[in-house]
């Protein structure tokens, strides 16, 4: 059984517009979206802002309800979960955000932030502390930094709080929306690479959540390429870097910079703007921009389909 399952799921938000404010139409965020994570994997989730992916996640852990589909975590589904499922849910379940600084209470103590979890959870018991220091030491940081605050650290560190509060009393998956973007590049890989170890020490699985695709590249297992709230390519990591199928994983691979210097490698610009969510263009959503599009393309849309049995590769496009 996967540890996540995720079935037509929809997120649409209304949009109001009138001097009564009424509805007038629908942000299409996340639209029939299939993914499925098995135990101890990475799923990179990538593409550009406002493609859905941060709503994806959101639906994903419950923060968010959905318009349609399903969401089942190791079988069970967590819209049908009664508040109390749903609490034992988080626990299980946990996310890291982009902006430690603005998911940290200021006025709390790091070790106040990370108890504050034990209290929710009612799993507080005379060793926390011991136990809340020996999570901060498996992040890297100090045991003398509980008593310290929030804007007491640099960027790097205070997402390693972000990351003990999300590691601590046994998560299962974490869901982890951009937590490298808001640091420096240097910070960036000692982040992914502690990531990584406490995914083998912890056993723990990751929807890793990014718009840049070199660094989902180098934590995922699987990929899964989104635009405008559709999945359009899914594969595994090599498979998406080596033989990409789909004409927007295609562009957002030719941007990312070769570290060869000798290797001369051509850029696909894509035309425009990212179209809006509210008013989809009809047929592939992404014909709009892509330099392959041909009639077809704005009449039907291609439904994401099995390009290799095999390696489980699957893409929407019409033409490949
Ligand atoms: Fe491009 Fe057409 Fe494929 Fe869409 S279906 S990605 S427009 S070639």
């Amino acid at each position: 059984m996967p540890m996540l399952e995720v079935r037509n799921l929809k997120k649409y938000f209304p949009v109001y517009g009138g001097v009564f404010l009424r509805p007038k139409g629908w942000v299409h965020a996340v639209d029939d979206v299939f993914i499925t994570v098995q135990k101890g994997e990475t799923l990179g989730l990538v593409g550009e802002s406002g493609c859905g992916k941060t709503t994806l996640g959101r639906c994903v852990s419950g923060l968010y309800d959905k318009s349609g589909g399903e969401v089942f975590f190791k079988g069970e589904d967590i819209f049908a979960m009664g508040r109390a499922g749903l609490k034992a849910l988080r626990l299980k379940m946990q996310m890291i955000f982009q902006d430690p600084f603005e998911s940290l209470n200021s006025r709390q103590t790091v070790g106040q932030i990370l108890a504050e979890k034990y209290h929710i959870h009612q799993k507080k018991y005379p060793g926390m502390n011991e136990e809340i220091a020996r999570t901060m030491e498996t992040v890297g940081l100090e045991k003398e930094d509980m008593e310290k605050y929030p804007h007491e650290f640099s960027g790097g560190q205070r997402q390693r709080i972000g990351i003990a509060r999300a590691v601590s009393l046994d998560p299962e998956l974490i869901i982890c929306d951009e937590p490298v973007s808001a640091l420096d590049v240097s910070v960036q890989s000692k982040i992914l690479n502690l990531l990584l170890r406490l995914q083998r020490e912890l056993d723990l699985t990751y929807i890793f959540i990014s718009h840049d695709l070199s660094v989902v590249k180098h934590i995922s297992d699987r990929i899964a390429v989104m635009y405008l709230g559709k999945i359009v390519e899914e594969a595994d990591a090599d498979t998406i870097y080596e033989n990409p199928c789909h004409p927007y994983t295609e562009a957002l691979i030719s941007a990312i910079p070769d570290p060869d210097p000798d290797k001369t490698k051509k850029r696909l610009i894509l035309k425009g703007e990212i179209p809006s969510v509210e008013n989809p263009p009809p047929g592939c959503r992404f014909h709009t921009r892509c330099m392959y599009a041909e009639d077809i393309c704005s009449r039907k849309e291609p439904l994401l389909s099995v390009r290799n049995t095999r390696r489980e590769h699957f893409a929407a496009c019409h033409l490949f």
